[in-house]
């Protein structure tokens, strides 16, 4: 099972290996999308993570004992291809790669990447995106 996670780290976790423990001792894949930090040692991972449900589930545990706060992300976008006109400013808004234009100048979205943030709908002059909910990706 895939998901997709927002980790937000308060300054107190610096020093702990809280994402290799997750790797090592519950199995997880973690392929990292957008990582952040401000000046005060917060910071904040979204990640997508590959293994059980149960693994996930006792992952999260083990982060929460740890202080560190994981949400799940189920927000998506859907892209009216009828309405789109393919004019590429929903790929300058969107911050985690989401969206892109390929070589034929073709949008392309990867749901895998999307936070959810909604930047893209605001840009779009066509209106041809339109925000959804999707259930954990299997
Ligand atoms: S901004 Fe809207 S019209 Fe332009 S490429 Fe993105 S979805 Fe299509
Ligand atoms: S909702 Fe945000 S992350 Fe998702 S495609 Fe739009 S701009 Fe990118």
């Amino acid at each position: 099972m895939k998901s997709k996670l927002l980790i937000t780290f308060p300054n107190t976790t610096g020093d702990k290996p809280i994402v290799y423990n997750l790797i090592k001792n519950y199995d997880l894949k973690i392929n990292i999308i957008k990582a952040s930090f401000d000046f005060n040692f917060r910071g904040s991972l979204f990640v997508e993570v590959d293994g059980s449900s149960e693994n996930i589930a006792r992952g999260l545990e083990y982060v929460e004992q740890e202080g560190v706060l994981a949400d799940f992300i189920n927000s998506t976008i859907t892209v009216d291809r009828a309405v789109c006109v393919e004019c590429g400013l929903c790929t300058s808004a969107c911050q985690s790669q989401a969206l892109s234009l390929d070589q034929e100048q073709s949008l392309v979205f990867q749901n895998s990447k999307c936070i959810g943030c909604n930047l893209c709908i605001k840009v779009c002059p066509s209106r041809a995106i339109s925000n959804g909910v999707v259930s954990h990706e299997s």
